[in-house]
């Protein structure tokens, strides 16, 4: 990605300022308490200093998909709480985000304060990147900050359209988005040969453009997951049960055979943990097959592939890799998803993990620290890795057309 005209935080005045900050805070919640606040501690930096700097703070995000009504499961509260711990000050929590009565608490602020709006989802025109809701929102703040990464490829209200109203030394992009964008600029700009991507997860339709685009780049592809079975059966590979994307068969024939001319190595499963149901519960109902019978589904790659991955995927000099090996979520078929976790952490290689899925399996190895970047966007860094123009990045560029862009883009 071009950086030219990009403007991070570092380089704006924000002292005695009211700053928008775009951040991404769905988290995980079970039971309205937060199961992973990795999102909410990777924008504390961009927060830490608008509020050293003298800035007050007005912080928006999404959390779930609450279909623009209010839902009380997806209130942003267990988030203010959580963040008011994790800096040790009081986090305003305003329930409605169009009372006109907003602006006059924004204006009680003073410097150093925290605020963070109600969910931003809970109001139609988020998703709608409706212009009233984004002029409402550009009027309760001078500048504006985006630290959404995991939000940047949506041209939603808050993310796109209200940046409209900010001129250029008044906009910018946090910490987070910067880091994000300076690591997945590594992947894209001579990455270091070998290059491998290593690509998971349930739908093929998701991951054909990204595939497409990485079969002419990489030298080798490692597929795992569910989406193994749609290339398996395109190839004619006796499949059982396992998910199977059939209109998406001549595609997965297509990217096969381009890995083939470009002499990109495609590396698919030779052996898969089985079961009859995806919700198995004992290992008496799994099995390590190389040919997976009638009514039987793969639920993980097998211990055969796993050794041939871990090969691959260590002798890289890059790696990429978004999506679980298998339905990571049942214990009895974590173990191929945590040794590509495993293997992508141990190789010398520069890596980038992006998709929730992913970076989960690598917080819960506990090797985050020997990983070079985990995304905090499955979709935006892959988007970012097949050089899609992103609307909440394109948007904090000088002169950005706003009136074409999304147009253009679809
Ligand atoms: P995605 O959102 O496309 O990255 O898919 C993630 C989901 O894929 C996870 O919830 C996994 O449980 C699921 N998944 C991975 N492998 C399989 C498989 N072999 N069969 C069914 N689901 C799978």
């Amino acid at each position: 990605m071009n950086l030219t005209g990009l403007q991070f935080l570092d380089k704006m005045e924000v002292a005695d300022k009211s700053v928008f900050l775009r951040a991404d805070f769905n988290v995980p919640l079970e039971n309205g308490v937060i199961s992973d606040d990795f999102r909410i501690r990777k924008a504390l930096p961009s927060i830490a200093h608008i509020l050293e700097k003298g800035g007050k703070l007005i912080i928006g995000s999404h959390l779930g998909r609450p279909k623009g009504k209010r839902v009380s499961a997806f209130s942003m509260d267990p988030v203010g709480a959580r963040l008011a711990e994790l800096l040790g000050c009081e986090v305003i929590l305003p329930h409605e985000l169009m009372d006109p009565s907003l602006g006059t608490l924004v204006d009680e602020m003073k410097s150093g304060q925290v605020m963070l709006l109600e969910n931003l989802r809970f109001h139609p025109g988020e998703t709608k990147g409706d212009p009233e809701f984004a002029r409402h929102l550009a009027g309760l703040a001078d500048c504006y900050v985006n630290d959404a990464f995991g939000a940047v490829h949506r041209g939603h209200a808050s993310v796109y359209q209200m940046v409209e109203y900010f001129d250029r030394q008044n906009k910018a992009g946090g910490f987070l988005v910067r880091d994000e964008v300076l690591a997945l600029n590594q992947l894209v700009d001579q990455p270091a040969s070998p290059f491998v991507a290593v690509m998971g997860g349930a739908k093929v339709s998701d991951k054909l453009g990204i595939l497409t685009t990485l079969v002419d780049e990489v030298d080798a592809i490692v597929i795992g997951g569910a989406m193994a079975y749609t290339f398996l059966r395109a190839q004619g590979i006796e499949v059982g049960a396992s998910l199977v994307e059939s209109e998406q068969l001549e595609t997965a024939r297509k990217i096969v055979e381009r890995a083939r001319v470009r002499k990109t190595e495609l590396c698919l499963p030779t052996d898969h943990v089985v079961a009859r149901r995806f919700d198995a519960s004992s290992p008496d109902e799994t099995a390590i097959v190389e040919t997976i019978d009638v009514g039987w589904q793969g639920l993980d790659i097998g211990p055969a592939t796993r050794e041939r991955y871990r090969t691959v995927i260590e002798s890289a000099k890059t790696v990429f890799w978004n999506g679980p090996m298998g339905v990571f979520e049942n214990p009895l078929f974590c173990e191929g998803t945590n040794a590509v976790a495993t293997f992508v952490a141990q190789g010398d290689g520069h890596s980038v993990v992006g998709g929730g899925d992913s970076a989960a399996a690598i917080r819960s190895a506990g090797m985050e620290e020997a990983i070079d970047h985990v995304s905090t966007g499955g979709g935006a860094s892959l988007e970012f890795v097949q050089g899609k123009p992103l609307p909440g990045i394109e948007a904090l560029r000088p002169n950005h057309p706003f009136e074409s862009f999304l147009s253009s883009r679809s």
